[in-house]
């Protein structure tokens, strides 16, 4: 490479992982005006659905990528939690409403088929170049960045993002650890008809063994996500179709009537762990490449979106400022400002689920008292509430719903 062609590869971002963070982050980072290269092999289906808050669906709007997504998408009006345990200290129950936050919805369930084919479209109108390999290595330079496809191809960048998932290969090239920790749980994933409206309310049983939630879809259709032991994980799975459906009724106390298998059901174990550096010299971590969260309270995608938006906004800064894309103050940047955000998260998330798992009476009574609280208490509720939806300090500007 000459120099000429160095200098321009420092306007260029090469996103690696086409699954929905980084289709989101290929989409940013070309209306940053940066010049995005997406190594994106074949993807599996995906049978689960996303909850998207409001303000991934700002950044989704500020990309073009809703109008293409939003007659798919299933509005939360109101989040009820009912204590469904068999214990001694049982909390009230309690129902949030978008209302409250002056908000049309918290969130926006869609089943990933569309939100990933939606982002596809939305990614080859942006004129973005696709290339269907595996990344095998990565060489950071300190004015550019090389990056080998399982063809033998060799591409260069000024800015390498890795959104190749938890087991990402960039990750490993780069060296950057992280400290997975497992659950002896497994979320059970399916898409379910049934006979009663769910009128936007998406309701979350909690239970000795994790979380049972139902998250409305658009017509008389609910997305269910079972967290339970593995044995009991097996057994769900191996059902029929309508005993499987038959369970999930009984789960559910028949609230939604009875219920219709309606996707092919998905086996999910839980786990959580965050990697030491989002950033390393030209690379940037994000999405689960970056952080993985279990699927509790719908963060893990809208952490992935936040990090595609503030990536985004430091490409745009740089570029405007005539800059280079990949310097080590972008990544360092990224990395100070995303840390707290997913940390949080985390560790309410681990928090919440072992609060559920634990035999400790004293737990018990301190989740209800919190829950008690939220209750009672409309300013400590609508706080709750705002934090659940997404962070209130240093909100990039997609998510804000303001350009770049
Ligand atoms: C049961 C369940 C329910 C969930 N519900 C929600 C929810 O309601 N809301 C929410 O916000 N989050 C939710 N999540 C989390 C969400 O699904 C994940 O955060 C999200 O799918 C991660 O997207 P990603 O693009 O980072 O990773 P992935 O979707 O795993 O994509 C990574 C991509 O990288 C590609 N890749 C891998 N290796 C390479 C390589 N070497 N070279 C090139 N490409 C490579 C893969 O082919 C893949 O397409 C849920 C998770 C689960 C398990």
């Amino acid at each position: 490479m000459t120099n000429p062609d160095l200098r321009a590869a420092q306007g260029t971002a090469i996103v690696v992982g086409g699954g929905a963070a980084g289709l989101t982050a290929a989409l940013a980072l070309a209306a940053a005006g940066a010049s995005v290269t997406l190594v994106a092999p074949e993807r599996r289906p995906d049978p689960r659905t996303t909850a998207l808050m409001d303000g991934s669906v700002n950044v989704l709007k500020m990309l073009g990528v809703w109008p293409r997504l939003a007659e798919n998408a299933a509005p939360l009006k109101v989040m009820r939690l009912i204590d469904g345990t068999r214990r001694l200290l049982r909390a009230p129950e309690v129902a949030f409403s978008a209302r409250e936050m002056e908000l049309d919805a918290f969130a926006w369930n869609v089943e990933n088929l569309h939100l990933n084919a939606a982002l596809d479209t939305a990614v080859s109108d942006a004129g973005i170049t696709r290339i269907a390999a595996q990344l095998v290595d990565v060489a950071n330079g300190s004015d550019h960045v090389d990056v080998t496809l399982d063809s033998g191809r060799t591409l260069h960048a000024g800015l390498l993002v890795a959104a190749d998932g938890r087991d990402s290969a960039v990750r490993r090239a780069l060296d950057i650890a992280t400290h997975p920790r497992s659950y002896p749980q497994v979320a059970v994933t399916a898409t379910l008809a049934h006979t009663r409206p769910h009128g936007d309310i998406s309701t979350e049983f909690h239970t000795e063994t994790g979380p049972f939630t139902l998250v409305p879809l658009p017509g008389n259709r609910s997305s269910i996500v079972c967290v339970v032991g593995a044995a009991e994980a097996e057994r769900l799975i191996g059902l029929d179709p309508d005993a499987f459906a038959r369970a999930m009724e009984l789960r559910a106390n028949s609230i939604l009537g009875a219920m219709r298998l309606e996707s092919p059901r998905g086996s999910f174990p839980l786990s959580a762990g965050t990697a030491e550096r989002l950033n390393s010299g030209r690379a940037v971590l994000m999405g689960e490449a970056a952080h993985v969260i279990p699927p509790i309270g719908a963060q893990g995608l809208n952490l992935g979106i936040r990090d595609a938006a503030t990536l985004a906004e430091l490409v745009a800064d740089a570029l405007r400022a005539g800059g280079d894309i990949g310097g080590s103050t972008i990544g360092e940047t990224y990395e100070r400002r995303r840390r707290a955000d997913i940390g949080a998260r985390t560790f309410a998330v681990d928090l919440f689920n072992r609060s559920l798992l634990t035999s400790l009476v004293p737990v018990h009574g301190l989740r209800g008292l919190a829950l008690w609280l939220m209750q009672s208490a409309p300013p400590l509720r609508r706080a709750v509430m705002r934090e659940g939806v997404g962070p209130t300090r240093d909100v990039p500007r997609l998510v804000a719903g303001r350009p770049l």
